[in-house]
């Protein structure tokens, strides 16, 4: 019988495991429960795909992988039949005809992974089919994948994974495996307890993701902002721009593509067919930017997204975690860019305080968003604080010159819980790139705090930004006549600011809560508790200086030899790179024709090692990464026949 190691390598084609893997797949192949916790790209699929292959051959039967992923599951499916594996999908996409005929390979044995829906897995019909595999003793292993869905305090809550304790229930003898990229304390707790996972292992990976560059910039012209980002960065690469609302999705779309960018939107207020079919393009195309609301992602594994960006701020750091996570699968270089502006701080707390939730739940939600926004306005490094809040302490994992290459094991830096990261520089994220110029905005704050003082003391109302800062830069506007206001003690007295910096002063109060927005009344401003310490000097107000104009594209040229799709055919000689592009070519031939995704053929790190190789027989082939027993038997031939051609 084979081992964890020897399926790895003789199905997946790979090396070696990576980071927890090996500890994870021993444990749950042994029967044991486990929750997993990892950074999208970490490699959770073979946590589950290679217990369930090992436990089949032990004779233990099928694994049934729960996943909300219904538009994936074909290729997820797909892939696996390329290595060679039995798997199947039940989900709604199918006919009744396609779903019986799965049933009755279900029934037969003959699988050794099947995906289903949580929504189908519930249903009596289905358990009376796992009843009978597990009357027999064929029931053998549960995976529960994208586990925080069962999490209200997740981003991607669905009611159906609730249901889902019927597996234990029902199955309490059966291996259960729960798999997620997402979550802070909370939402770990109430995986566990939801699922009733209490006895289970937890592996709790590093969350550092050390090829992904983060970067939030001060919105002003947002869609020219990301314009420039594209063209400056990551012309012809695949991207993700996530905004808030539908509408926003289909004009950024239109002005990227209007720009000769392939742009497509992707929104849940599409028909279902478009959005298969774009996301379909996503997948199978090189180059396309997605314009999309967060209805798009989960599951998406491409692994060459060079970007991703948010023209709009998300609701709290999971969310914005989750979707980051889905660029530089590979290892590769990637940019997680942000616009963000008082109006996202502004748009954000209304959204909160006018959801029909109850006031406990909101309380959380503030809370969430608040580290969120206290990342945005960070003068220091932004993955120190990422990393932070999700409990870990940032060290930086290789030597400390140069930003992480390309590549690296995002699963080999260690949770170092004793090791203060006050002050830890990562050197891939904007601020620690060009550490931003700050400047003491405390006698600011100080000067807006006590104009909202005292306005509403004289007039018994209060008025939104513009009119403050009016007062406080000593302007003679209609409105500061008809109201008096130009008698205030605070009238001019803030002349030395500009209105940038009242703005960035005002944007930093909201978003720490020592200011209130009042949405209900015309968005005037409203002290608050936290203002008392502030006001009396109490806090510090450190602020950026704000840059009037875009920066350059800095940190291009000294990553320049690390930029895909180029890096990893960068180190080719010319007859190298014909025989890359000539396996591409080939290899888009055959996704066609077993209509997947390229990558799920070969990834083109497997397609540059073999053009380097240059092999000449089959066993050369053996031993590259990414070519499993499956794939040498039915490409090892057709690859050395283009290999040859281009010789
Ligand atoms: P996740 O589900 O955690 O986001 P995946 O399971 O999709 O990540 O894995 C990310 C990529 O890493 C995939 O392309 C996968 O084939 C690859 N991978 C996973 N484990 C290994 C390994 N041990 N060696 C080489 N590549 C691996
Ligand atoms: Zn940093």
């Amino acid at each position: 019988m084979s081992t964890p190691l020897s399926i790895l390598q003789d199905v997946f084609g790979y090396e070696a495991f990576r980071g927890p893997q090996a500890g994870i797949i021993d444990h749950v192949t042994a029967g044991g429960d486990a929750l997993v916790l990892m950074p999208t790209g970490g490699g959770k699929s073979l946590c589950y795909q290679i217990p369930a292959i090992a436990r089949q051959q032990a004779g233990h039967g099928i694994t049934v992988v729960v996943s909300p992923l219904i538009a994936l599951m074909h290729d997820q499916v797909g892939a696996l039949h390329e290595a060679g594996v039995e798997a199947a999908f039940l989900n709604s996409t199918l006919s009744g005809e396609e779903a019986n005929a799965v049933e009755k390979r279900l029934l037969r044995g003959d699988i050794t992974l099947l995906y289903a829906a949580p929504e189908r897995v519930t249903t009596p019909r289905f358990l009376a089919q796992l009843d009978s595999l597990h009357e027999r003793g064929r029931l053998s292993l549960f995976a529960i994948d994208e586990a925080h869905c069962v999490s209200q305090w997740g981003h991607d809550f669905r009611p159906e994974y609730r249901a889902l304790t019927v597996l234990h229930e029902r199955y309490p003898g059966v291996p259960r495996v729960a798999l997620t990229a997402t979550a802070d304390a909370l939402t770990r707790e109430d995986i566990v307890e939801r699922l009733q996972l209490q006895d289970a292992q937890q592996f709790v990976s590093s969350f550092d993701r050390p090829n992904i560059r983060y970067t939030i910039v001060e919105k002003k012209d947002p869609t020219l902002q990301l314009l420039r980002f594209i063209e400056r960065e990551h012309e012809g690469e695949a991207g993700i721009v996530y905004c808030q609302s539908r509408k926003r999705v289909e004009d950024i779309a239109h002005t990227l593509q209007d720009a000769g960018i392939s742009a497509l939107p992707y929104h849940a207020g599409l028909d279902a067919a478009v959005r298969q079919q774009h996301q379909d393009r996503f997948l199978r195309e090189d180059g396309i930017v997605m314009v999309a609301t967060i209805a798009f992602g989960m599951g998406i594994d491409k692994p060459d997204v060079r970007f991703v960006a948010h023209l709009d701020m998300p609701k709290n750091i999971e969310g914005y975690y989750q979707e980051t996570g889905r660029g530089g699968r590979d290892g590769l270089p990637a940019d997680a860019w942000m616009s963000y502006g008082l109006q996202d701080v502004v748009n954000q707390r209304r959204m909160i305080d006018e959801s029909p939730a109850g006031e406990e739940f909101k309380q959380v939600m503030r809370g969430k968003l608040d580290a969120l926004l206290s990342l945005a306005e960070a003068v220091d490094c932004r993955r120190v604080r990422l990393l932070a809040y999700f409990g870990e302490t940032y060290r930086r994992a290789s030597s400390a010159a140069g930003p992480p290459q390309g590549g690296h094991d995002p699963l080999g830096g260690q949770r170092e819980h004793e090791v203060s990261s006050v002050g830890a520089t990562c050197g891939n994220c904007d601020n620690c790139i060009s550490p931003p110029q700050v400047w003491d905005g405390t006698d600011a704050a100080r000067k807006l705090l006590s104009t909202i003082y005292r306005v509403q003391q004289q007039s018994g109302i209060s008025f939104g930004a513009g009119h403050i800062m009016d007062i406080l830069r000593g302007k003679t506007t209609e409105k500061i006549t008809q109201y008096g206001h130009g008698s205030l003690t605070t009238f001019g007295i803030g002349r030395e600011f500009s209105e940038v910096q009242l703005r960035g002063v005002l944007r930093q109060l909201i978003a720490t809560g020592a200011l209130a927005v009042d949405a209900q009344a015309f968005n005037t401003l409203q002290l608050t508790p936290g203002s008392r310490a502030v006001l009396r000097g109490e806090v510090p107000v450190p602020l950026r200086e704000s840059v009037s104009s875009p920066a350059p594209a800095r940190g291009r040229r000294e990553r320049g030899s690390l930029r895909a799709p180029a890096a990893v055919a960068a180190a080719l000689d010319d007859a190298g790179q014909a025989r890359f592009e000539a396996l591409k070519a080939w290899r888009a031939e055959v996704a066609r024709a077993h209509n997947l995704p390229a990558y799920v053929i070969f990834h083109d790190a497997t397609l540059a090692s073999i053009a380097a190789l240059a092999p000449q027989t089959l066993a050369d082939l053996q031993g590259v990464s990414g070519i499993g027993a499956k794939k040498l038997e039915a490409y090892g031939n057709e690859v050395l026949r283009v290999v040859l051609l281009k010789q």
